[in-house]
């Protein structure tokens, strides 16, 4: 039996190891290790402090399909939307441009079901702040050590986690990247926000009807903004995202000094907000690809035996579809390795 280790239980990392799981069923036992305390990365929901208000995504927010990823990726959207995970869009989203045939969907249940409707499908063992810190090839093994000392060993290794921290990695994989896949990954750049959830208690109303979620074109702190007013008997939340620039800008200021900045701002934009009874403010220093690694079908092969690839929305684009194209390319040198 091969043990695979998948680091990272984000999209990329949770459909990779439950396609593995399909695919090679008892023949591979699969680890997923993730330096957080819980699971979804990028498509995570957070929960309010206070059970009575309604979680919030402080990443993703919808779905996307066009109609050629419509049809490639249709076994994915008929599980989920046949599991109750996905719905189609069905609110207000101001100043949404639709392409051409595409399908907006929307998660019921938070971006971050998805992640862990995948990942207990894939029946991996998973670990929480599990910090992977360096991967040193040890003859037809990958030892993987962590931040806190220890290290184990592998068969086969994904890596899912954002490129420049990929770069970050003590041991091998830096001197075993070709100089043409060393150009490739440093070509690749990310966008930067700050994103703040904030949590209403049950009996708070928001005086602002006609649109649930918002891009906001005026204001040069935020630039979208959502609410949950219809919380199904728990207090409301509501989510903002900065724009890219102000993230450039503020973005090696401690989110506690910038979350004032940001909650002004909304303030001038939705001046009848009632008070939050809980606010959590992020950083998101790597959010969405802007330049995604060029010439890549989806992973980067880095050595074939033991087998240590590259995966993530980074080698693709940056959305639902691009992790799915990652994952399902990822799948295809696995199998093939083992
Ligand atoms: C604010 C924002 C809004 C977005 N909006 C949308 C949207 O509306 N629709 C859409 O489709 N997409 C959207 N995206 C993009 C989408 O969220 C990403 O494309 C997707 O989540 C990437 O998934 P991934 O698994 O490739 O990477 P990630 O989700 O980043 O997963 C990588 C995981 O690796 C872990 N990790 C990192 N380093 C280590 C380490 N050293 N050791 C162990 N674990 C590690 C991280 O904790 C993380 O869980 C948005 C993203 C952001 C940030």
């Amino acid at each position: 039996m091969s043990r695979v280790l998948i680091v990272g239980a984000g999209l990329t990392g949770s459909l990779c190891a439950c396609l593995l799981r399909r695919e090679l069923q008892s023949r591979v036992q699969i680890v997923v290790w993730d330096k957080a305390r819980g699971s979804g990365g990028r498509m995570s929901t957070t929960r309010p402090p206070d059970p009575s208000s309604h979680s919030a995504d402080l990443g993703a927010q919808y779905i996307t399909a066009t109609p050629s990823y419509s049809q490639s990726h249709h076994s994915v959207y008929s599980e989920l939307l046949s599991a109750g995970l996905l719905k189609p869009l069905d609110f207000l989203v101001e100043g949404l441009k639709h392409g051409d045939g595409n399908q907006d969907y929307v998660t019921p249940l938070g971006m971050g079901s998805i992640v862990k409707h995948f990942l207990s499908e894939s029946g991996a063992d998973l670990f929480f702040e599990r910090h992977v810190t360096g991967l040193f090839r040890r003859g037809a093994s990958w030892e993987v050590e962590r931040k806190a000392g220890d290290s184990e060993m592998f068969d086969a290794v994904v890596v899912t986690m954002p490129v420049p921290q990929i770069l970050q990695l003590h041991g091998d994989v830096l001197p075993l990247l070709s100089v043409h896949q060393q150009q490739q990954l440093d070509r690749v750049v990310y966008s930067s926000r700050f994103a703040a959830a904030l949590f209403f208690s049950p009996d708070a109303v928001f005086g602002f009807p006609d649109w649930t979620a918002r891009y906001v074109s005026d204001n040069c702190c935020i630039r979208y903004i959502r609410h949950n007013a219809d919380a199904g008997g728990l207090g409301p939340s509501l989510v903002v995202h900065t724009s890219v620039s102000f993230g450039a800008e503020h973005l090696e200021r401690d989110t506690q000094d910038v979350q004032p900045i940001i909650l002004q701002e909304l303030h001038t934009l939705l001046p009848a907000l009632p008070q939050p009874i809980s606010i959590k403010c992020h950083k998101w220093r790597y959010s969405q690809v802007l330049t995604a690694v060029p010439g890549c079908p989806g992973q980067m092969t880095v050595l074939e035996r033991p087998l240590l690839v590259l995966a993530g929305d980074a080698f693709v684009h940056s959305n639902f579809d691009g992790c799915v194209e990652s994952a399902q390319s990822a799948l295809r040198v696995l199998k093939a390795s083992l």
